[in-house]
């Protein structure tokens, strides 16, 4: 039984196949008899249409008041245009903690042992600060900014987290060997921090290593803490661990506000189509149901999730299969309505 509380969240539908993977993490949500009102706003290519703005100043005051919005991806020009608008929001909000589990669901990972690690990646500064200029003709500067700030509340975010979820490891991943001031007040940083929590064993690790040793050996990981850059390819390498991309939740956490989307972007060349995978958003979407203390519904739906890939029915392109979106969706409500 859930409670019966009227839940009130920003619904960013976002760009590409955005609006399909929100629209299904909504049905899913409602087929657990969680109520929630809906707050609906634009942002990315789609406002700037529509608005003359990629982020209309009553999308940041919905978040500011609500607090909380499950949100899609926000198409980001590549080389020139507008500024990465999911960039600018975690920046505003001061979302600082970028928080992605990576599991292996049944039979999709393309490792026979389970993977189970989570990514704590610094969400506000390093190479995304969008310090950047031309210097003279043909030459380019992108200003890397580590602050000991920012570094230690990631490390705090993730140290907590481990602690309360009896974790074991923590990774700090790095390359202060060539970037010896700004990478290494990172590690300095994490390493102060380590020092409150002695129960948990606190490695280093080099990022060209770590993206090896992900490969081969993702088992010898738990938790790993990373910079803003880092977090983002590390992210992407792991999701092709457990079955790509359209799997991977996402959750973006600030002291105040909380943002939940998927690591995957707008996916434009399957926009429309209707066979983006919508489990990544749906799982994105338990994460908040255990922000929202909805924890029943959210374990109700990670379990019919479970018990869907089980079958290898229904699956979309992505994971080896030729179902529609909603046929995947319809899948995982019937298994939802089993556990009742
Ligand atoms: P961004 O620059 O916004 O982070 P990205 O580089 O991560 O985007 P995506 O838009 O996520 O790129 O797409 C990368 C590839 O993964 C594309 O081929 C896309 O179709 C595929 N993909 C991403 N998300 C999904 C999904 N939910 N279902 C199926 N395929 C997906």
């Amino acid at each position: 039984m859930t409670n019966k509380k009227l839940h009130r969240v920003v619904l960013i539908p976002g760009d590409g196949i955005g609006p399909e993977v929100t629209s299904a993490a909504q049905k899913v949500i409602e087929a657990t008899g969680v109520s929630i009102k809906w707050d609906v706003v634009d942002a990315g290519a789609g406002a700037l249409e529509k608005h003359g703005d990629t982020l209309p100043e009553d999308t940041l005051d919905r978040i500011k008041e609500i607090k909380i919005a499950l949100k899609g991806p926000l198409t980001t020009p590549i080389g020139g245009g507008y500024r990465s608008v999911n960039v600018i929001l975690r920046k505003t909000l001061d979302l600082y903690a970028n928080v992605r589990p990576v599991r292996s669901a049944l039979g999709i990972s393309i490792h026979h042992n389970p993977i189970d690690l989570v990514i704590f990646r610094e969400n506000t500064e390093d190479l995304y600060s969008g310090l950047e200029q031309d210097i003279a003709p043909g030459v380019a500067q992108s200003l890397k900014i580590i602050t000991e700030k920012a570094s230690k509340r990631i490390a705090e975010a993730a140290f907590q987290w481990a602690r309360k979820n009896n974790r074991k490891t923590i990774h700090a991943v790095h390359k202060a060997n060539i970037m010896k001031k700004s990478d290494g007040l990172f590690l300095d940083s994490v390493r102060q921090i380590a020092k409150k929590y002695p129960e948990i064993e606190h490695k280093e690790i080099i990022v060209d290593n770590c993206a090896m040793q992900l490969v081969m050996r993702p088992h010898l990981f738990d938790v790993l803490v990373l910079g803003n850059l880092y977090g983002d390819i590390i992210s992407d390498l792991v999701a092709g661990l457990v079955g790509g991309l359209g799997v991977v939740p996402g959750a973006n956490y600030g002291d105040e506000v909380a943002v939940f989307e998927s690591v995957h972007g707008s996916a434009p060349d399957i926009a429309g189509k209707g066979i983006a995978n919508p489990m990544a958003t749906i799982l994105s979407a338990t994460m908040m149901l255990n922000y929202l203390k909805e924890e029943k519904a959210s374990a109700r739906i990670k379990a019919a999730i479970v018990l869907f890939l089980s079958e290898k029915k229904h699956l979309t392109p992505d994971l080896g299969g030729n179902s529609t979106t909603d046929e995947m969706v319809d899948g995982i409500i019937r298994k939802i309505m089993l556990l009742r």
